[in-house]
């Protein structure tokens, strides 16, 4: 897996719990659009250094299985702008034929026609920002929207010919009970989405809602009330035919998202845009979080990059690690056969007390968590990392994978 990623930084207006970068003014758009187009040049560039190089040591193709518009808001970019961006991208990359391509869209800023012109220029799938069916949690999460556009969305999605959609939905919302989130699960059911993204909400600092936060304007749900919330939803979900294949991430057969398992798998990926962060060979980089910065960075014909670091070996072990486990399971084989670490007896006697109390599940390949397991996955994950840690942290930073 190969992923492209895209950072759109611009909304109609901040979310209160928003953290990404994005401006509320799209005064810019045009402008950005044009640097863009140009960092896609300049990474295709590096694509025929760097990434051929990757290829050359980890036999995998620098063909890109997924591309990702995430922001911000790439709903705000007209069809005309997304059709230049997409078909630079296919004249600087090998994009496969089947590439799942996904832009994330706010419910409140999408027409029939906007959607149609998207899905001609092949985007393939969308991602809606619903969070909520409720009128007052939206309100207190500042979305744009109510829960009539999501209904409207959906159905302009389709009728726009997505067959694959995912919608995120928040819980753990000031003001939330467990009937108000079975109420919005329920009326996300109806819709029918093929993906559906859960998360409980995150108070993250230097939000308006971190502020409000510390000087007691707002109660956070407690840690049981969350723990019962997510529990909720696993089983709602999970009950109405979709497959948990990540702690927040739920699917109907076959429409896992591909993107997404290149991040968890630990697999490569180039970003573009401000903020943006990618991943290749062993080193990640990151984007300036600024569009002044990055814009300027641009156009003096340098990459934009705040900073990169390279993982040694160890780091790359315990990332995979961490990221396999929240997501599908561990490759117990691949970790063995790479790293030469034998999970089965690194983690006894804590795994066959995991397995037989029903949290993982050891078959033939893999470590991978139950829905009782994702419950207490950081409890988990802490000590695999620290059980690993003890027996692999011998290997210099100078050595790469095999
Ligand atoms: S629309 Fe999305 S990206 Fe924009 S502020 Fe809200 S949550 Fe953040």
């Amino acid at each position: 897996m190969f992923g492209l990623y895209l950072h759109i930084p611009f909304c109609e207006k901040k979310c209160s719990y928003c953290d990404f970068y994005s401006l509320e003014s799209t005064q810019h758009i045009d402008a950005f659009v044009e640097t863009l187009l140009t960092e896609i040049d300049l990474r295709g560039v590096v694509r025929a250094t760097r990434v051929d190089d990757d290829r050359a040591t980890r036999g995998v193709a620098p063909t890109a299985t997924s591309v990702f518009f995430g922001g911000g808001t790439p709903s705000l970019l007209s069809p005309d702008a997304m059709q230049r961006i997409v078909t630079q991208l296919r004249d600087r990359y090998t994009i496969a034929p089947d590439a799942e391509w996904t832009m994330e869209c706010n419910p409140g800023t999408v027409t029939p026609e906007r959607l149609a012109a998207y899905r001609a220029s092949g985007i393939n799938r969308l991602s809606f920002g619903v969070q909520s069916f409720t009128a007052s949690e939206l309100v207190f999460l500042d979305r744009i929207h109510g829960a009539a556009e999501a209904v409207a969305a959906m159905s302009m999605a389709r009728a726009a010919g997505f067959d694959n959609v995912n919608m995120d939905l928040m819980f753990a919302v000031p003001g939330q009970t467990m009937e108000t989130l079975a109420y919005n699960l329920e009326r996300m059911l109806i819709l029918a989405p093929d993906h559906i993204s859960a998360y409980s909400l995150i108070y993250e600092h230097g939000t308006p809602l971190f502020a409000r936060l510390k000087k007691g304007l707002v109660t956070p749900t407690s840690e049981d009330i969350d723990a019962a919330m997510y529990a909720l939803v696993i089983k709602t979900l999970t009950d109405a035919g979709y497959e948990q294949y990540e702690v927040s991430n739920f699917a109907r057969p076959g429409k896992r998202c591909i993107h997404n398992l290149t991040y968890w798998h630990g697999e490569n990926y180039l970003a573009f845009g401000p903020s943006a962060h990618g991943y290749i060979g062993s080193t990640r980089y990151w984007n300036h979080r600024s569009l002044t910065a990055w814009t300027a960075k641009v156009h003096t014909g340098e990459l934009p990059e705040a900073n990169r670091e390279s993982l040694n070996r160890h780091e790359e072990l315990i990332e995979l690690l961490f990221l396999t486990l929240r997501a599908d399971g561990i490759p117990r084989e691949s970790i063995y056969e790479l790293y030469g670490v034998d999970l089965r007896s690194v983690l006894q006697p804590d795994l066959s007390y995991w397995v037989d109390a029903g949290f993982i599940i050891d078959d033939d390949a893999t470590l991978r968590l139950t829905g009782e397991g994702y419950r207490v996955c950081d409890e988990l994950t802490i000590k695999v990392i620290h059980a690993v840690g003890d027996v692999h942290s011998d290997l210099t930073p100078s050595e790469t994978r095999a």
